[in-house]
């Protein structure tokens, strides 16, 4: 079954979700600098990569359209630079997730392939634990889960933790070479900053990447494979399956009832939608 949203008639959807596709898969990138030799659009690339290796291991899965910018400041000063506030993406993703719950979603993964959004993630997985506290939300948390199974991988093939590096390093110079070869310019692939990856976090969140690295670079780009990055996406699609399997959503938040929207519909009436219907007339259709 084609399983992405945008590429599917709303009976289509409809008659999916009746059959119980009510899942939801929503990729997040980001369009900013990956140094002089990988695209702005990686973490998008990343992000429906990873949405499609893990559609095809659950059950009931649609995938949304990819959302390709985020939450990208840490990499001001570069030219290309998309971005949003995380109150702006917590937002749209919420906003989002309403619409999606009106037509029977009842599970949302928010897939993100990029580091800088994971306020944001927290910001909208809170607001919609408190609005729907039976819709099932699951983030790649701060992101350590997917790191931590990707270094693990690099390590076993004899690439540091310092080449893998956590921005256009290794490992995300492996994935894209898997999947956009034709937009990788190894000829331009250097290395950047090669020092602790932990210990600069901080920094970079303070300051941004641009005085630490100037060509946009944390690792060393150089030793990077397509079937390496093959690796890395597979071991990282399976972190997730994983943790979904294991039941690791969101825990809804119990908090004070003010914060509830008053403008949704009742959760309950939207069990009426998922049965797939001919138009009725004309006028209304979009
Ligand atoms: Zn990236």
């Amino acid at each position: 079954m084609n399983a992405r949203l945008a590429e599917m008639s709303w009976p289509a959807v409809a008659q999916a979700v009746a059959d119980g596709a009510t899942t939801v898969i929503w990729p997040l990138g980001a369009t900013e600098q990956h140094g002089p030799h990988l695209p702005l659009g990686t973490d998008t690339f990343r992000a429906v990569a990873l949405a499609e290796r893990l559609a095809a291991q659950l059950p009931g899965v649609l995938i949304a359209p990819a959302l390709p910018i985020g939450c990208s400041d840490e990499h001001s000063g570069f030219a290309g630079l998309l971005s949003l506030d995380h109150d702006t993406l917590a937002r749209l993703i919420v906003d989002c997730a309403r619409r999606m719950v009106a037509w029977g979603v009842r599970r949302l993964i928010l897939l993100s392939a990029h580091g800088g959004n994971v306020r944001a993630l927290a910001l909208a997985a809170e607001q919609l634990a408190r609005e729907w506290p039976s819709l099932q939300i699951w983030t790649p948390g701060d992101m350590t889960a997917l790191g931590g199974a990707l270094l693990a991988a690099a390590r076993e093939e004899g690439i540091t933790p310092e080449s893998a590096g956590l921005h256009a390093g290794e490992a995300e110079t492996s994935e894209m070479l898997h999947l956009h070869p034709q937009w990788v310019s190894m000829d331009q692939a250097v290395p950047g900053y090669t020092g602790d990856m932990e210990a600069i976090m901080p920094y970079l969140q303070g300051v941004g990447l641009q005085p630490v690295a100037p060509s946009g670079v944390l690792g060393d780009p150089r030793e990077a494979t397509a079937g390496r990055g093959d690796r890395y996406l597979a071991i990282q699609a399976r972190t997730c399956r994983d943790q979904i399997e294991a039941g690791h959503f969101t825990v809804p938040v119990t908090t004070d009832s003010s914060a509830s929207s008053e403008s949704l519909p009742s959760p309950n009436l939207t069990d009426s939608l998922s049965v797939p219907r001919p138009p009725q007339g004309s006028g209304d259709e979009q």
